[in-house]
């Protein structure tokens, strides 16, 4: 049946149909470089990224303000209006330092106002009779409206209900904004939808084009949040399927080898050396991560747990793995101290030196790294520990078949790269990311939608309560010290943790050796008091460390380095000064280091009793749980331990409030990979470019170890 005219029974001819008001999306004119009125705008706009008109369509409103005829005013609100200018002039103002005020008359449709601007006498000149203007400011009653932002615009109807509000810098305001985005209406036209249709319609969501005009031209609030709930959908579910086809082709692209022998070494280590039982989850962990390794298919698991979960011995467990297939496995930290302490708890949990381990860091001496790179390249030395120092290039592996990265989240992706090099030509090696840093399951998605995940929530049996409490003021401040005290004289030690000095390593140091020797003055003078911060000597930082795990100190007066890599089970109180400074998890990881022996123990954190962060510590020991009071209080973008690229900062999406569209995204990102992975498939062939543009080239890079 061919076209018939509107509400006609006559067929269209040919040249009917050719001439028909049919109008296509031509996305090529949104590349159209952006006409930024007022001129000296355009360089404010630029730094907001506002180059082409499909940036400005882009630039998604912050908020919804309301707009209003000016009949409509209600005295006391603030509001945009859409006016006229019906007369100008400019008087002085008494107030000293005021420029002339300007004040017009300004017309609507449905009314008159007295317009006033401050500070800028110039208008008087530029503001013209005739000329149409978007006010924003306050209406003051008594016909007097107060302006705070304005713009030109050629819009001759008024505007009612809500407007939008946009993100703006200095040198452009969100009225000139929002004046260039009505003046660039039009353009929506040659939006681009995405989504496939049938996605859409289960999700409920609205098509591209309706999203961005109700986000820039909204009835109310309700249908702008309707409308960024859409674009936000489309911003994850891009972010989901880039994370997903990456990891897809990582596994996909050079095998790992198989580690599929029945367990030797493992066994006899696990039935007769290992000095304590496994946890369940411990159990858990170990069996998830040998059927990794049985797959030729390479791993790439986080294994998540708070500090004393007992990470290091599934991790031990994996690199045993490859040692009893005659292969080698490597550990890296992040730092010396790490790794050293890495280095020794691989000793008690291997007694009797099960396998020949080395250490290999920045500090080892040329001739023993000399003879542990030979080693390594021959195939000798099965088992090292180390930081960087281990992809170096001088540093070759015979058979690397197991790597464990400790806090992956310090290490960039170059290193990642560097790593995965280490491994025979033509295979990759089974990676296993640990972090301490507990992340909620929402934000995992997003910051390790890459790898899978395996998390130690059960702590290992014995494991004391830490009881945490907020201190403030003089009497509770002596009240502690003398807690303390009680605590030495039974025989226990402590840790004093300094206020965190972001500016500067060397005032956190100088904070530190004041607190240190005012301490071992007065409070703690009976007893004995050693010093840790980060700008110390390596050699005296180790010496200090000893003299305290050994027992022969009673308190380590110390900045935020002994946050990680400290195993002192004698240790049961710690007194965080300044305690506000630091984050939750930095707190919680803190607190780790006292609670890891037969006794209970005790933090005491100084600061405000109000602060909610210091509360939420008090009140819960579960890391997760933290975990997830954080990402509460300061939203997605600042949690750590996130991986650098593409993790965190969406442009439309919130977590966590968005964590059900996140689980949607994720879930069709799944469903359309496995059903066309290449996305090929002819509802996929806008949904390719949008990725393209969204993440480059990189979008199509394998995941780096
Ligand atoms: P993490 O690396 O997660 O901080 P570790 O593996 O270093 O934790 O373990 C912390 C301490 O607890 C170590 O001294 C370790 O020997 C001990 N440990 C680990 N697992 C258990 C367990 N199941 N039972 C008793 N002690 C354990
Ligand atoms: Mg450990």
């Amino acid at each position: 049946m061919s076209p018939r005219a509107f509400a006609s029974a006559d067929e269209l001819d040919a040249t009917a149909l050719a001439d028909a008001p049919v109008r296509y999306p031509r996305p090529s004119r949104l590349a159209e470089p952006l006409q930024v009125k007022p001129a000296r705008a355009a360089e404010p706009a630029a730094s907001l990224g506002l180059h082409t008109v499909g940036d400005l369509l882009e630039h998604l409103p912050r908020d919804t303000g309301e707009a209003r005829t000016i009949a409509a005013l209600v005295p006391g609100e603030t509001a945009t209006v859409l006016v006229e200018v019906r007369s100008i002039t400019s008087r002085p103002v008494r107030r000293r330092g005021m420029k002339p005020l300007v004040e017009a008359t300004v017309a609507d449709a449905s009314g008159v106002t007295k317009a006033t601007f401050f500070n800028q006498p110039w208008l008087e000149r530029k503001y013209r009779p005739g000329t149409r203007l978007m006010l924003q400011g306050s209406y003051q009653g008594r016909n007097r409206f107060r302006v705070s932002t304005h713009a030109v615009t050629s819009e001759v109807a008024a505007v009612e209900g809500a407007v939008a509000q946009y993100p703006a810098t200095k040198g452009i305001t969100s009225t000139e904004i929002l004046s260039l985005v009505r003046e660039h209406r039009d353009a929506l036209a040659d939006v681009v939808e995405p989504l496939p249709g049938r996605m859409r319609a289960r999700e409920a969501h609205a098509d591209r084009v309706a999203a961005l005009t109700a986000e820039h031209f909204p009835h109310d609030a309700r249908e702008a949040e309707g409308a960024r709930r859409r674009l936000a959908f489309e911003e994850l579910l891009l972010h989901q399927l880039t994370v997903l086809r990456r990891k897809a082709r990582r596994s996909g692209g050079v095998g790992a080898g198989r580690l599929d022998e029945s367990p030797t070494l493992t066994a006899r280590w696990l039935a007769e050396s290992l000095p304590f039982t496994l946890t369940g989850d411990q159990r858990d962990a170990i069996e998830t991560i040998s059927a990794d390794l049985v797959q030729d298919r390479p791993m790439q698991r986080l294994l998540m747990g708070e500090v004393g979960s007992g990470k290091t011995v599934i991790a031990l467990h994996a690199m045993l793995r490859a040692v009893e297939h005659g292969r080698q496995a490597a550990l890296m930290a992040p730092t010396e101290t790490l790794a050293e302490q890495h280095f020794a708890t691989l000793a008690t949990l291997m007694p009797g030196e099960l396998v020949a381990t080395a250490l290999l860091t920045g500090s080892t001496p040329t001739a023993r790294r000399a003879d542990i790179v030979a080693k390594l390249a021959s195939g000798e030395l099965q088992l090292v520990v180390g930081t960087h120092a281990l992809i170096e290039d001088a540093v070759e592996f015979d058979r690397l078949a197991v790597v464990v990265v400790d806090e992956q989240h310090r290490f960039g992706v170059r290193q990642r790269v560097a790593l995965d090099a280490k491994a025979p030509a033509g295979l990759a090696p089974h990676v296993l990311h640990m972090t301490a840093t507990p992340i909620p399951r929402t934000l995992a998605l997003t910051a390790f939608g890459d790898l899978d995940v395996t998390a130690l929530r059960e702590l290992p049996a014995g494991r004391q309560p830490i009881a945490t409490h907020v201190a403030a003021g003089e009497r509770e401040r002596s009240r502690a010290y003398e807690r303390i005290r009680e605590e030495l004289r039974a025989g226990r030690q402590a840790f004093v943790v300094c206020p965190l000095v972001e500016e500067s390593e060397a005032l956190q140091a100088r904070a530190a050796t004041k607190e240190f020797e005012r301490l071992a003055k007065t409070e703690f003078s009976a007893f004995r008091v050693v010093l840790l911060h980060g700008q110390m000597r390596p050699r005296a930082k180790q010496e200090a460390m000893a003299a305290f795990a050994a027992g022969g100190a009673d308190v380590l007066v110390a900045t935020s380095v002994i946050e990680v890599g400290i195993d002192v089970p004698n240790a049961t109180v710690m007194l965080v000064e300044d305690a506000d400074r630091y984050g939750i998890s930095q707190l919680h990881q803190l607190r780790g280091r006292v609670g890891r022996g037969e006794h209970p123990s005790l933090c005491l954190l100084f600061g405000p009793k109000d602060s909610p962060r210091l509360r939420a510590l008090a009140e819960h020991e579960d890391g997760f749980r933290l975990a997830e009071i954080d990402l509460e209080l300061r939203g997605e973008g600042e949690i750590i331990g996130t991986r650098q690229h593409g993790a965190t900062q969406f442009r439309v999406a919130r977590l966590p409030e968005d964590a059900e569209l996140l689980r949607a995204a994720h879930d069709h990102a799944e469903r359309i990979l496995r059903a066309d992975p290449e996305l090929s498939a002819p509802e996929h062939a806008l949904l390719a470019p949008a990725l393209q543009a969204a993440y480059g080239a990189e979008a199509l890079e394998p995941i780096p170890a």
